[in-house]
């Protein structure tokens, strides 16, 4: 199912949201070949424009733990992320990496996956979503995907039960497809 979601800002952007039957898939753009530099830029960028616009500090330690985590596109833990701060020159104090996330996490740039204890850059911060996550088992590559909890088979169950679902998260353990079909 396609369907279109109008947003107004200074200018009015149309949006493609494609959904499946159980979590949506919003792209599989990480786990294909693209243009990675571009990738990080522009998602620094965007977070750079997002906190301006919402008065947040976007201060030197918050800006390069969201590199580190948008230069990977799999899920870091917090002591992977705090031996870069400092080989950064940020210190290895391990809150020096926690208040950055916790930054990262409360405002929408990054989320936790849960299942792993690590760390993920969002990949559409800003929106208001349900993420759902595709993590390889192998090679630790994560895709974010749209959950769509108030549709599906979940929020059917929810509805049957007479119950508000606030939250939901779809973390979705697999292989991508570079690990399904190895180039030998
Ligand atoms: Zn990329
Ligand atoms: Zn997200
Ligand atoms: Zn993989």
């Amino acid at each position: 199912m396609i369907w279109y979601n109008i947003t107004i800002g200074d200018v009015i952007t149309l949006h493609l949201v494609w959904l499946l039957l159980m979590t949506s898939s919003m792209s599989q753009a990480h786990f294909h070949p693209h243009d990675h530099a571009s990738c990080i830029a522009s998602a620094l960028a965007s977070a750079e424009r997002a906190c301006d616009a919402l008065g947040l500090k976007f201060t030197p330690v918050r800006r390069r733990t969201l590199e580190i985590l948008v230069s990977e596109h799999r899920a870091l833990g917090a002591y992977d992320i705090l031996a870069r701060l400092d080989a950064s020159g940020f210190g290895s104090q391990p809150p020096v990496a926690y208040r950055a996330l916790d930054f990262l996490t409360a405002n929408g740039f990054a989320h936790k996956i849960e299942a792993l204890n690590a760390y993920v850059a969002c990949t559409h911060p800003g929106a208001d979503h349900s993420p759902a996550f595709l993590i390889c088992r192998v090679c630790g590559t994560v895709e974010e995907a749209e959950a769509a909890p108030d549709r599906g088979p979940l929020a059917r169950a929810a509805r049957e039960a007479g119950f508000a679902i606030e939250r939901a998260v779809v973390e979705a353990q697999g292989l991508c497809p570079a690990c399904k079909d190895p180039v030998t």
